[in-house]
C-alpha cells in the first residue's frame, strides 16, 4: 500500500493534519470514526443504495469509437458526467453526508470556488434534511450565478467571504473559523482530496466507487479489469484519486495526471500545481502548493474554476514526487478546443475541467492495442457561457 495513506495520515512525505489547536476535538472525532463507520454493512448498505437510486450509478463505461479511430487506440471514457448533478462530487457528498448523521451532526458546512461543490453539498442536505451553509469568495458567487441560485433553490444559505482575493482559499478559510465556533453539531464536507488527515483519504474512499465499477466494466468488455492508461484532470484531485485508487499498487496501469496550465506555464497565470509548486502547507495538509519566495500562496488562474486550486491534494503530490504518475500540463485554449472537439465527435459536452485531460492526445503517442480510460469528470451545462463567449458561437 506503499501510494495509499499510512497510519498517520501521510503519503510519503505529504499529507498530515497541520491544524490550529482548536481544530483538534473535530479532527479527533472524525479520524477515530470515519473507518469503523464506513466498514459498517449498514453504512456500505445505505451509501450503495443512494449511489445507486439517486446518483444513477454505476455510471456508463463508454467505448468512444470515433475518437478511437482517429488516434488509433482504444478509448473509453467513465461517464461521472451522468451523475445526479453533473458530476462526480456528489459520490463524494453522499459518503459524508451520511458519515455526518452518524456522528449526529444536524448542521452542514461546506466550501466552494466554482459552486460544484456547493451544489453537491446543498443537494445532499436537502436530500437528508439537514440544515445547509455554503462558504463562497464573493468574486466567485459574481462569476457563478447559475451555480448560486442553484444552492439557493435547494435550501442553503450562501454565506460571502470577503476577506483576501475572496475566492475559493477565503471561502476554505471562513468555513474553517465557522466549524472551530461549531464543533458539537456541525460537521465539514470538504470537496476533494485535500485538508487535513482524514480527509483525503476518507474523500478518496469515497470516490473510489469510480474505479471500482471500471474493474467490472472492462472485464466484460476486454477480458481484463485494468486499462494500459487511465488519465484524469486534477484540480484538487478527487475525480483521479477515485479513478486511479484500486490500480495504485498495479504497474500494468500508467497513470496520467493532468493540470491546468491556464495561460501557459510561464504565463504567470496557470494552476499547475505540480510543475510550479513547491512543499507547503495548506488548509491542515503538507502538500506541493503555488508560492512566492516569502511562502505566501499564489493566486492560481485557469478558466476552468474547478481547477484554479493553489494546492493539489497529497496522494497526487506523494504520486508526482515518487514518479507513479505523470503529470501534464495544459492550456485554456488547448481544453477550449478539446470541448468542441469532444462535442462534436462524441456528441458529448464535456466540463472544461474534463475537457483539460483529453489534450494528451494530441502530445503522447498510443499504440492500437492500448485501453486508455479517461474520467469524463463532469458535463459542460455550467460552461456553456464560457464556451460561447470564447467560440463567439
Ligand atoms: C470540481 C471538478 C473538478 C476538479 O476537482 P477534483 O477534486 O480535482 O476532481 C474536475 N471536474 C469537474 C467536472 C468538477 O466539477
Amino acid at each position: 500500500m506503499k501510494y495509499n495513506v499510512d497510519k498517520n495520515g501521510y503519503y510519503g512525505d505529504f499529507g498530515g493534519a497541520y491544524i490550529p489547536e482548536m481544530l483538534y476535538p473535530n479532527i479527533s472525532e472524525l479520524k477515530e470514526n470515519y473507518l469503523k463507520i464506513i466498514s459498517e454493512p449498514k453504512f456500505k448498505k445505505d451509501f450503495n443504495l443512494l449511489l445507486k437510486k439517486y446518483v444513477g450509478r454505476p455510471t456508463p463505461l463508454y467505448f468512444a469509437e470515433r475518437l478511437s479511430n482517429k488516434y488509433n487506440t482504444k478509448i473509453y471514457l467513465k461517464r461521472e458526467d451522468l451523475c445526479h448533478t453533473g458530476a462526480h462530487k456528489i459520490n463524494n457528498t453522499i459518503g459524508q453526508i451520511l458519515l455526518a448523521k452518524r456522528l449526529g451532526k444536524n448542521r452542514i458546512i461546506a466550501e466552494t470556488g466554482a459552486g460544484q461543490h456547493g451544489v453537491a453539498t446543498a443537494t445532499v442536505c436537502a436530500l437528508m434534511g439537514v440544515k445547509c451553509v455554503i462558504y463562497m469568495g464573493e468574486i466567485d458567487i459574481k462569476r457563478q450565478a447559475p451555480n448560486v441560485a442553484r444552492m439557493k433553490m435547494l435550501g442553503a444559505e450562501v454565506k460571502s467571504a470577503k476577506s483576501g482575493s475572496k475566492t475559493l482559499k477565503d471561502a476554505t478559510n471562513e468555513a474553517i473559523r465557522d466549524w472551530i465556533n461549531n464543533p458539537v453539531d456541525t460537521h465539514y464536507i470538504i470537496g476533494s482530496v485535500v485538508g487535513p488527515h482524514p480527509y483525503p483519504d476518507m474523500v478518496a474512499r469515497f470516490q473510489s466507487v469510480i474505479s471500482d465499477e471500471i474493474k467490472t466494466q472492462l472485464l466484460n468488455t476486454e477480458n481484463r479489469d485494468y486499462p494500459d492508461y487511465l488519465i484524469a484532470c486534477v484540480g484538487g484531485g478527487s475525480n483521479a484519486a477515485g479513478l486511479y485508487y484500486n490500480y495504485l499498487e498495479n504497474k500494468n496501469v500508467k497513470i496520467i495526471a493532468v493540470e491546468a496550465a491556464g495561460k501557459g506555464i510561464s504565463s504567470g497565470e496557470s494552476a499547475a500545481t505540480s510543475i510550479l509548486g513547491k512543499e507547503g502547507i495548506i488548509h491542515g495538509s503538507k502538500t506541493l502548493l503555488m508560492q512566492n519566495k516569502d511562502g505566501q500562496i499564489t493566486e492560481p488562474y485557469s478558466i476552468s474554476a474547478g481547477l484554479d486550486y493553489p494546492g493539489i491534494g497529497p496522494m497526487h503530490a506523494n504520486l508526482y514526487r515518487s514518479k507513479r504518475a505523470e503529470f501534464v500540463s495544459v492550456t485554456d485554449d488547448e481544453a477550449m478546443n478539446w470541448g468542441l472537439t469532444l462535442s462534436q465527435m462524441e456528441g458529448i459536452i464535456p466540463a472544461i475541467e474534463t475537457a483539460h485531460a483529453f489534450s494528451v492526445l494530441d502530445t503522447m503517442n498510443f499504440k492500437p492495442s492500448d485501453i486508455i480510460v479517461f474520467n469524463c469528470s463532469g458535463r459542460g451545462d455550467k460552461d456553456l457561457d464560457t464556451y460561447i463567449n470564447y467560440f463567439k458561437i
